[in-house]
């Protein structure tokens, strides 16, 4: 891969033309010992993933459909921080490349104008207190045009074609993303993740928002207040200050 600037990241490629999902490649390839920074790209997913077993729209060489492979030394619970880590990643990229603006959506998504632009997808293999890998998977939508999206996902999501009312270069943009990742893992790694939630803050467009939280079990309304030390969502509702995490709820800005 041509302009590489990173150590780690992307030090291995692997690239496919079409997978069922990045993410489950990059399982397979971290049990096999794949190392830290491997990446799994590929033109096509034929069943990407969202959260709670929902779809991800992966149509062949319109987007960036990759997953990274990290072995973090930090403990298990850190984990769901990566997504924050790589939303702030995905975000200073794009706007180096294509000069666009855009905001996060607690916790996975990235937005431009309400429509989603990127989702991420972190998963973990730990055992007691040893994180033995993350998996971040992350689905960029780059030169999809409008009417190419299926007719459910037209009036939520976009692209950073549609957006730039041009294409725009993947190659270019992958790099990027992986410089970006990489500088803030090695922050992560090194300090903690206290800068980098400092910065999620200054891009989030949730915090301040009232929100419905969908639950599997229960909904409720509230104002999103904060995000504390573990990443999760601080939400003021009627009966105090509820504590959200990720892996479980839906959030609707009203
Ligand atoms: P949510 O934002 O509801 O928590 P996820 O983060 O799990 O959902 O993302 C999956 C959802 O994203 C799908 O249910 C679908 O509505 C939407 N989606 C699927 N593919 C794309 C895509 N390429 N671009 C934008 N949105 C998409």
């Amino acid at each position: 891969q041509n302009g590489r600037k990173t150590k780690v990241l992307g030090k291995d490629i692997q690239y496919y033309k079409e997978v069922i999902s990045t993410n489950n490649q990059a399982k397979f390839a971290a049990q096999q010992d794949a190392g830290e920074g491997t990446i799994i790209v590929s033109e096509a997913q034929t069943s990407g993933r969202g959260r709670l077993a929902r779809g991800w729209y992966s149509p062949a060489e319109k987007g960036i459909w990759f997953s990274v492979i990290l072995r973090p030394h930090f403990l298990p619970q850190e984990a769901p921080k990566c997504t924050l880590l790589a939303a702030v990643a995905i975000v200073k990229a794009i706007e180096t490349i294509t000069e666009i603006q855009v905001g996060i959506k607690w916790p996975n998504d990235i937005l431009y104008n309400k429509l989603k632009l990127v989702g991420i997808l972190t998963e973990m293999n730990a055992e007691m207190d040893c994180i033995n890998y993350i998996i971040i998977g992350m689905g960029i939508n780059v030169n999809i045009q409008k009417n190419e999206f299926p007719l459910e996902l037209q009036h939520i999501a976009t692209s950073l074609a549609i957006i730039k009312g041009k294409k725009i270069s993947r190659v270019q943009l992958l790099n990027e993303i992986l410089f970006q990742i990489e500088t803030l893992y090695n922050i992560a790694q090194a300090e903690g993740f206290v800068k980098i939630l400092e910065e999620w803050k200054k891009y989030s467009v949730t915090l301040g928002k009232t929100v419905d939280v969908i639950g599997i079990n229960d909904t409720f309304a509230g104002l999103a207040m904060d995000i504390d030390a573990d990443g999760a969502l601080l939400v003021k509702t009627k009966a105090g200050i509820k504590r959200v995490l990720a892996g479980d709820v839906s959030i609707r800005a009203k």
